[in-house]
């Protein structure tokens, strides 16, 4: 079997992201590979600041909001052991950034979860869907009633 060697785990922060979370995680282990995180901003308006579409998870901002998805990111890195060079906030479109994140950081394996905020209705969420019609790698999505 294909062993990873870098996975990104792309989490929207909905009610069943810890079972995303924990199965990016168990993947990681199994073949000891590095894991990073992503979180697109698609739903808090960019403020004006001089960080571009990514933000540094370490500089401080006064946007409440902002600082919340902060918290949240580097809450699920802290306990598995992310380091913050590899925990990503981004702005943008998920799909898109996520897609061009796995490029840029040569990830091999896309863990999302088969719907979340978005996909309710559907059996493939839009985000997962479009992530695995974009991805430059293999995509995992976990299945969530
Ligand atoms: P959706 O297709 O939008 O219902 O979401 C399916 C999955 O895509 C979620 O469970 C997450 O793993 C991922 N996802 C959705 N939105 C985002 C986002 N803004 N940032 C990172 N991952 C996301």
């Amino acid at each position: 079997m294909k062993t990873y060697q870098h996975i990104l785990l792309a989490v929207d922060f909905s009610s069943q992201t810890e079972i995303i979370v924990n199965r990016a995680y168990d993947m990681a282990q199994q073949n000891t590979a590095k894991l990073s995180i992503v979180h697109v901003l698609d739903n808090i308006p960019m403020p004006d600041t001089s960080y571009g579409t990514i933000i540094a998870l370490e500089d401080e901002t006064d946007n409440a909001l902002l600082e919340q998805e902060k918290a949240k990111l580097n809450q699920i890195g802290e306990r598995l052991n992310i380091p913050e060079n590899q925990r990503w906030l981004i702005w943008g479109v998920p799909t898109q950034e996520i897609a061009e994140l796995a490029e840029k950081e040569q990830i091999d394996l896309i863990v999302v979860g088969s719907h979340g905020r978005h996909g309710l209705a559907l059996l493939l969420g839009s985000t997962a869907n479009g992530v695995l019609h974009h991805a430059p790698c293999d995509v995992l999505a976990v299945r969530l009633k």
